[in-house]
């Protein structure tokens, strides 16, 4: 064996005295596996490992990337009922969530790789400039970065890892995969998933440990060539700091409002609101996660939204079919208990909900939020929904752009001067007309802008990311 050699499963399998990470279930606090909290010793293996892969892979022929990446794609659909299930119980996903997530990444991977054949060079003459002529000219190609750090999140650990992943993959990058603790069994699935496909050793290495003891490390590794984040705005700005001149892709936090004009069709944008309000109870990045109404029509939205909010399935997904789980730990239950409290106690008025079982917190509606409640600001990621009032379209675009955040708007209108009007001025990477908040198709641009994120993500947009452009200059005179 080489020093660079890395192999995760021998440090799963060995029974050394190493500390290892219980992962529990959000649904029933029960232990479902164990990951070892690596020290930097190994992190620093896995980084020579990918640094070591990469001359071969970048070298790899393009469409035999692609045809592992297929590979996967095949593998990844044969076992969506185990991963499905694991799903379920690993980040308390419902069933239908999950195996959608797992279908939906499968097309994911075929479409990177049908993407990046399409991807071409160009070629630029000189003689627009004048004192050249057309036998200077620049052939222009892409070329992998190196190493890419992927650091996913819980709430989609196999989709939004692939996001990642794939991209990275197909444009000939090697990859070290961070994912986050609570969905790192899932992590590990697709990472074997990825092998069985026949990647060579060392071209992707997952990682799994302490924020305190590896997070720092890995991004600030000097062999890390390229860090592609999605997380909390708060541990993306920390990144991007520590990150000393390495490129970004950040997809952080958002505070996505649904934005309701007069002429809207009311019953339609209550049923979208809502489903893109709560479904997995929120934690989702781009769950609508305020509306912004005016006064006109506020009350018959409401009473569609009424309506609505009371067709949501609570309970287990182990169980039943659900639209509200319990949240992903305590600590995130506590804070959206603490915004509900917060609004309460300012006068918003309760339309709906507002109750709590451990981590289990019942939909919940506040109409009459005003600007000096958190709710009206703060990403809540979970099942907390506020109305705000307002007067006109240019109150309601004024305080959507009031957020710090950034990543998307929904305009309900039948009105489509209103709705470019409004489209053409909110500070979002997305405006969703007449649509929930959403991410996808997944070869749409999907960006936050402020601090929602930096670069844009995407299919095409992620493996352009991932790649540098090279100028090569050609002088025939
Ligand atoms: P998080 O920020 O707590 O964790 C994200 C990842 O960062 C995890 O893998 C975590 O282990 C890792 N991490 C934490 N501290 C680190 C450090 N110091 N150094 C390196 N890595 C570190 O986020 P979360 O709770 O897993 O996910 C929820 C958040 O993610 C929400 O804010 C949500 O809006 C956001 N999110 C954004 C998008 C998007 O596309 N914009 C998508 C999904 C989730």
């Amino acid at each position: 064996m080489s020093n660079n050699s890395y192999n995760f499963n021998d440090l799963m399998d060995k029974n050394e005295n190493r500390q290892y990470i219980q992962i529990t279930s959000p649904l029933d606090n029960s232990v479902i596996g164990k990951v070892p909290a690596l020290n930097q010793e190994e992190v620093d293996r896995a980084i020579q490992s990918a640094k070591a892969a990469f001359p071969s892979w970048r070298n790899v022929p393009l469409n035999e990337r692609a045809e592992i990446l297929y590979k996967a794609a095949n593998i990844l659909l044969e076992h969506i009922d185990r991963l499905t299930e694991l799903l379920v119980r690993e980040v308390g996903k419902d069933r239908k969530s999950a195996g959608s997530e797992i279908t939906r990444t499968a097309d994911f991977i075929r479409f990177t790789a049908d993407t990046a054949k399409s991807i071409h060079g160009e070629s630029i003459q000189g003689d627009t400039f004048s004192g050249f002529n057309k036998e200077k000219f620049a052939v222009v190609t892409r070329e992998p970065v190196g190493v890419v750090l992927a650091i996913s999140p819980f709430n989609y650990p196999i989709n939004l890892a692939t996001s990642k992943i794939a991209p990275a993959l197909i444009a000939g990058n090697t990859v070290i995969f961070k994912p986050a603790t609570t969905g790192s069994l899932c992590g590990i699935e697709l990472v074997n998933i990825f092998k069985a496909a026949g990647l060579p050793e060392g071209v992707l290495n997952i990682i799994t440990g302490n924020g305190s003891e590896i997070g720092d490390y890995v991004v600030t590794h000097p062999d890390i060539n390229f860090i592609n984040f999605t997380g909390s705005t708060e541990v993306g700005i920390g990144i991007s700091e520590k990150a000393h001149m390495v490129p970004l892709l950040m997809e952080l936090g958002g505070k996505d409002a649904a934005i309701v004009l007069k002429d809207a069709d009311l019953a339609f944008a209550a049923k979208n609101i809502i489903a893109g309000a709560f479904s997995y109870s929120g934690q989702r990045c781009t769950a609508v996660k305020r509306i912004l109404v005016v006064n006109e029509v506020a009350d018959l939205l409401i009473s569609h939204l009424k309506e609505e909010i009371q067709k949501l399935q609570v309970g287990n997904p182990l169980e039943k079919q659900v639209d509200i789980v319990p949240l992903i730990n305590t600590k995130a239950a506590d804070y959206v208990w603490d915004l509900i409290e917060d609004a309460k106690a300012k006068g918003a008025q309760l339309i709906y909900g507002g109750e709590r079982e451990g981590n289990l917190i019942y939909p919940t509606l506040f109409d009459y939020v005003t600007t000096d409640m958190r709710v009206a600001w703060e990403e809540p990621f979970g099942p907390v929904l506020p109305i705000l009032r307002v007067n006109s379209i240019d109150e309601a675009v004024d305080l959507a752009n009031q957020s710090e955040y950034g990543l998307q708007s929904s305009v309900f209108t039948e009105n489509l001067h209103d709705a470019f009007h409004v489209a053409s001025r909110l500070e979002v990477g997305t405006v969703q007309v007449n649509n929930k908040t959403e991410r996808g198709p997944d070869h749409f641009p999907f960006l936050g802008v402020k601090k929602s994120g930096i670069g844009t993500q995407g299919i095409r947009y992620s493996i352009e990311a991932m790649t540098r452009v090279k100028a090569t200059v050609i002088n025939l005179s």
